[in-house]
């Protein structure tokens, strides 16, 4: 028989552990029913924010769901969800594909700080955002500079990159709450969620998710009893691949050249280490991106890397050199050695379509209609945005990393992070196919971010006239 002491020990052992099992249960979901509170609060008490008087007659729902792949919404689409909808297209992210840049570009064509959390200054000689502490638990002002009326849902800073499913019930819950209360006619709400489980647990946990999704959709179209248009999509895909850790500086490193926080010597580089994605950029001075992309050809995992040369663009990747030209809105790819970007066959087919002598410059239109379906879709115009004109602090090199490769902090190839469920941020398809759909007018078979920028303007004009809007014309 055990003494008494020893059963009151145990007792209190027991207690204990179920008190601290029951707050870590708990907790977590109030403080995250707390922030989503705040966010709509700072939301609500924008300058910009106008409640429209009265009662309203019809609302526009705008609901940009993070890293959601085309493929599995088409599919989802084709198996009865999302009831309603016109048939899903794909909406073919920036280069890199990452949510910053992207998702200004489809709201107001602002251009972000960086390309993610972290950015080297060329003028203050910084790195600069916000520290991983700071952005751990931040669950606003992601998005508020460029577009201070976003809802943000579903987003409970990088904690929710740790335990998505956490916050799952509670983040469906705010925004069905949220929208019923509502006095607005145009709710603009961000899941960042979607984002979080397609890293974390992967595909099949993302389609229960979307069936929430879609679930939703239809309660809340009931329950409000209202007229309702939604425009959904999401901002670039994931591969759902276990991806392995690139080691893009060690190799560096080895040549010459010195990982820094802050460029002094002509050898510096600083490369921010951000989340776990398909993309890196490296701020250097320009003159060393030639050797720099050499010595990063044969770098385990990297695709290819791009660099501002002259007036031109050139692309270095394992098989070869090429050289891309801009000329106003046409594009030219001239494959120096090998042919990095595998345009050799779709430069053939435009000239023959073409017919003029135009030096092999093609129309950006031409282009696009030509590489929707390439590996790299719309190569030439992403890569000469992603370098010129995406973001405000643009890197010197940027690396797109092999379908299976992600780069950010060395944690990442530990086990217990490690394999990751999915990653975006390559100039891939499979990194950089969103999807676009409304319930109000068919949408293109492909979409560029900022063409739901006109689409939103579209959807102001549905709200006005109470009609459905026609299709567009084919692009
Ligand atoms: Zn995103």
């Amino acid at each position: 028989m055990l003494e008494k002491p020893v059963v009151k020990k145990v007792a209190v052992y027991i207690i204990g552990v179920c008190l601290l099992a029951g707050m870590l249960v708990v907790l977590p979901d109030i403080w995250f029913k707390a922030h989503l509170k705040k966010n709509w609060n700072a939301a609500e008490s924008t300058p910009t924010q106008t409640p429209a008087p009265g009662r309203r007659h019809r609302l526009c729902l705008i609901f940009a769901l993070d890293g959601v792949p085309y493929r599995m919404i088409k599919a989802l689409y084709a198996q009865g969800w999302f009831k309603g909808f016109y048939p899903p297209g794909r909406l073919i992210s920036t280069f890199p594909s990452l949510t910053r840049p992207a998702f200004s570009k489809m709201l107001i064509g602002g251009k972000p700080n960086g390309y993610e959390r972290l950015y080297y200054n060329f003028t203050t000689r910084r790195l600069e955002g916000a520290t991983l502490v700071n952005k751990a638990f931040a669950t606003q002002s992601e998005h508020v500079d460029y577009h201070p009326k976003l809802h943000f849902l579903g987003f409970p800073g990088y904690i929710a990159y740790v335990f998505p499913d956490k916050f799952t019930q509670a983040a469906l819950d705010g925004f069905k709450a949220r929208l019923r209360t509502f006095q607005g006619d145009e709710f603009i709400a961000y899941m960042g969620l979607s984002d979080a489980i397609a890293h974390v647990e992967g595909e099949a946990a993302l389609n229960d998710f979307l069936i929430k999704i879609s679930t939703l959709l239809d309660s809340v179209r009931h329950d409000l009893g209202i007229a309702m248009d939604v425009v959904l999509f999401s901002d670039h895909a994931n591969n759902f691949s276990v991806n392995r850790r690139a080691d893009l500086s060690a190799p560096l490193v080895r040549a010459g050249y010195q990982d820094v926080a802050q460029l002094r010597a002509q050898n510096d580089f600083v490369l921010p280490q951000n989340g776990f994605v398909s993309f890196a950029a490296i701020y250097t001075a320009e003159t060393n991106a030639p050797a720099m992309a050499a010595v990063l050809s044969s770098a385990e995992g990297v695709d290819f890397s791009v660099y501002r040369w002259q007036h031109s663009v050139k692309v270095h990747g394992a098989s070869g050199i090429a050289r891309i030209d801009r000329r106003g809105q046409r594009f030219r790819y001239t494959p120096l050695t090998g042919d990095p970007l595998n345009l050799t066959g779709t430069v053939d087919r435009l000239r023959r379509l073409d017919g003029s002598d135009n030096q092999h410059f093609f129309h950006e239109s031409d282009w696009w209609q030509a590489t929707i379906d390439h590996a790299y879709p719309d190569p030439l115009r992403r890569i000469w945005e992603g370098l010129h004109d995406l973001v405000q602090h643009s890197g010197t090199l940027l690396i797109s990393l092999k379908d299976g490769y992600a780069f950010g902090p060395r944690i990442f190839s530990q086990s217990i992070v490690h394999p990751r469920a999915g990653t975006h941020g390559a100039l891939l398809a499979n990194h950089a196919y969103g999807f676009l759909m409304t319930d109000f007018m068919s949408v293109r078979p492909a979409s560029r971010p900022s063409d739901v920028a006109g689409l939103l303007a579209r959807s102001a004009e549905a709200k006005q006239t109470g009609r459905k809007l026609p299709a567009l014309p084919p692009n």
